[in-house]
């Protein structure tokens, strides 16, 4: 099979992939073994590099938690001496404070080569010109998405998060042909075209990159109407670099990781065992070329599968299914264990609803209950109670249907319900207040 690829490594067989990792496992542990935190690590677990002989030993290795790099915070995990380092990143503090990372001049390199393979991947090319709508700074989704499109070739605008007009006019008057935006951004953007009485359609958009916060397969295909583009999933942590760690294919059925920059498993949030193929479970990521800051089995707390059976597009690299959400973004609600993309999945397949919504914890007396707030497009947005009053019905029965709860569902105006620049907050939570 002929597929056009940026980086060789994307059309390695099984057998030489596994082979490459081995290898760099080996010189993974090797390198975090010079930075003192795993060296003890690896010296209590009674550990040496010469253990690691093949992909299968990764599990011998201890975890590295989010609580473990906010404890030797700021430079306690670096494998190479600061003045070694050339950059440095910090996670967005979605769950807590922020965790920093380092990389060398040969990291940041790397990291550019593969968010250029991805942004190749799914048909970017040196003539378009590209809109990057992340917030720049501490965000990795800022300059990692950057550099990746320089390298590529692209004529990149860092416009940065928010200022929906001015974005607008960039996409306009530069005629721009990709972006890289935040799904509930490019949600809320359609809002601001609606208002200005411009059509996306119009532009000279053909592809969007989406990613960085979890959506459903619903979101993108309303993303992909709006603009009348393409919508490439992209999943990556700043632990992990950044973006570019998993990214769709043209094929659009689960997200290709990087098997020669990082280990993938997945295991039983519980036990920590491993989990067959299909079976969801949290996704723990040991890095394979870092060498300012290498990580071993870094417990993501995402939860998602790997696809089984193979990627027509010729890749062997294994595929994720989308990010169901974090551990810790479950909702346990009378007993019940409820993910906020499960409701995003109903209420975005009805299409009185419109692009926005919030889900709100609340207690009444001793009881929780859920408030479901949810933006009616306009056209349905109608003075008459009644069909009012048949479409919240009609939410909640649908909604019932999907979590086994019956929730309270509110409708409002669109464009009412807060917004962000960046990663959306869905849940509110009142019931300790
Ligand atoms: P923080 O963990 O503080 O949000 P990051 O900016 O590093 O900091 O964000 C990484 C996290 O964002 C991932 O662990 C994951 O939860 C989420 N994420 C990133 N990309 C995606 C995606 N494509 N789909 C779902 N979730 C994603
Ligand atoms: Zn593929």
């Amino acid at each position: 099979m002929h597929t056009e690829v940026f980086h060789k490594n994307e059309l390695l067989d099984r057998e030489s992939l596994d082979k490459l990792q081995a290898i760099r496992l080996k010189n993974t542990v090797f390198q975090a073994s010079r930075s003192k935190f795993y060296r003890d690590q690896l010296y209590h677990a009674g550990i040496k590099v010469a253990d690691m002989q093949t992909v299968d030993d990764v599990r011998r290795l201890p975890f590295t938690t989010k609580e473990i790099l906010r404890t030797q915070y700021p430079y306690g995990m670096l494998a190479l001496p600061v003045e070694k380092m050339n950059r440095m990143h910090a996670s967005s503090g979605t769950t807590g404070s922020p965790t920093a990372i380092f990389y060398t001049k040969n990291d940041v390199e790397t990291w550019g080569d593969l968010v250029a393979r991805c942004m190749y991947c799914v048909g970017i090319r040196p003539k378009d010109v590209f809109q990057n709508m992340s917030g720049y700074g501490l965000f990795t989704g800022g300059l990692g998405i950057h550099y990746g499109a320089e390298k590529l070739g692209c004529c990149t605008i860092p416009a940065g998060a928010g200022n929906s007009k001015r974005q607008i006019k960039l996409l306009k008057d530069f005629h721009v042909s990709a972006i890289h935006i935040i799904p509930s951004y490019a949600l809320h953007l359609a809002t601001v075209f609606d208002k200005l009485g411009i059509d996306p359609k119009s532009l000279n958009l053909r592809i969007a990159i989406v990613g960085a916060e979890p959506h459903t397969e619903a979101v993108r295909q309303r993303i992909e109407e709006i603009y009348g583009i393409k919508a490439y999933n992209s999943y990556g942590l700043s632990e992990m670099n950044g973006p570019g760690v998993a990214f769709e294919c043209p094929e659009q059925n689960g997200m290709h990781i990087w098997e020669d920059a990082y280990l993938a498993e997945i295991l039983d949030p519980k036990t920590q065992e491993p989990l067959p193929d299909g079976e969801i479970g949290e996704l723990v990521i040991t890095t394979l070329t870092r060498e300012g800051m290498p990580l071993l089995r870094y417990r993501t707390k995402d939860l998602t599968r790997f696809l089984p059976g193979e990627c027509p597009c010729g890749r062997v690299h294994r595929r994720l299914d989308r990010i169901l959400g974090r551990v810790d973004d479950m909702i346990i609600l009378k007993g019940v264990n409820i993910y906020p993309m499960q409701i995003e999945r109903v209420l975005m397949e009805i299409p009185e609803v419109g692009q926005n919504y919030l889900i709100v914890l609340e207690r009444e007396g001793y009881l929780d209950q859920m408030r479901v707030k949810v933006e009616v497009k306009d056209d349905y947005f109608v003075e008459d109670m009644r069909v009012l009053k048949g479409l919240q019905q009609k939410i909640a029965r649908l909604l019932k249907d999907e979590i086994l709860i019956t929730p309270r569902v509110d409708l409002v105006e669109h464009n009412t319900l807060p917004t962000s620049e960046g990663k959306a907050k869905r849940v509110e939570d009142h019931r300790e207040d």
